[in-house]
């Protein structure tokens, strides 16, 4: 159970944030969803009971916000969910630059900031982080040069900040998904050649659902798992075993 805790869970509007975020709820925590998209973050914030703060966590400053803002009203902070992520395809001969530059700038500097402006926090509080990264970040993926770059860099620095923090009272776990029916995959996973070599790539021959990934999240964040940090757990239908 997460009861008294408090949460923020970046890109908790839909998908696997949302998810993880009615998870918390049920376990009794108290959640800030912290997103880009203000009018589905606060429709959503209203229909599951917590609250929104908008926030594109590309911008340091914005997610410091979020984190005094949760800290001031709810007196303290347990649990960062450094969730926030968009996806690309892209080979990298085909890469606009700028498209590298969105890619790691939301899915890497991302979970910088909010580890960095939530550490303080989490100290006091021996509060813990889990962070998003992917199989993508575990083995290479097909023409994903950016998402794989940033989810292996996801993957390294929860290890390093999960060392550098560990005698402070904070853990630090990251969750690698395979593929998740979520509005970011929506069209891949309708495409029937990419349905069959994600058959091929996946022993469980199906991609999962948010509501699969969600219980992984409250597991990381619960006291049951008080000796777990540095971990990249995969939880991916065998994808990365295979
Ligand atoms: P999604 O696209 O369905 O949802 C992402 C959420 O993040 C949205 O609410 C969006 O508004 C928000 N967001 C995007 N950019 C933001 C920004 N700059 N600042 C704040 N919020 C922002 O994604 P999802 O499929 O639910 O994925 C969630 C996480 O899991 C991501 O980090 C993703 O890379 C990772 N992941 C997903 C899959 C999958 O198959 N869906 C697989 C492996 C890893």
């Amino acid at each position: 159970m997460l009861t008294e805790k408090t949460a923020i869970v970046t890109g908790g509007a839909v998908g696997i944030g949302r998810a993880v975020t009615e998870r918390f709820l049920e376990e009794g925590a108290t959640v800030v969803i912290a997103d880009i998209d203000e009018d589905t973050g606060t429709t959503v914030a209203d229909e599951l009971g917590c609250q929104f703060e908008r926030c594109d966590v590309r911008e340091y400053e914005q997610v410091e916000t979020v984190v005094e803002t949760t800290v001031d009203e709810f007196g303290g902070l347990d649990i960062v969910v450094n969730n926030a992520g968009i996806g690309s395809e892209t080979s990298v001969e085909e890469m606009e630059l700028e498209e590298w530059k969105q890619v790691i700038e939301t899915n890497l500097d991302g979970v910088m900031h909010g580890t960095k402006a939530a550490m303080p926090h989490l100290m006091e509080s021996n509060g813990c982080i889990i962070n998003f990264g992917s199989i993508y970040g575990l083995v290479g993926g097909k023409g994903a040069a950016s998402y794989s770059a940033a989810k292996g860099g996801v993957v390294n620095f929860t290890q390093q900040v999960a060392v550098d923090y560990a005698d402070q009272g904070v853990r630090v776990n990251s969750i690698c998904p395979g593929f998740v029916e979520t509005p970011m995959t929506k069209d891949l996973l309708e495409d029937e050649r990419f349905y069959n070599y994600l058959e091929q790539k996946t022993p469980m021959d199906r991609h999962g659902q948010p509501e699969e990934i969600a219980p992984m999240a409250a597991f990381l964040a619960s006291d049951d798992a008080s000796f777990i940090t540095g971990a990249n757990i995969p939880v991916d239908g065998g994808w990365t075993a295979f």
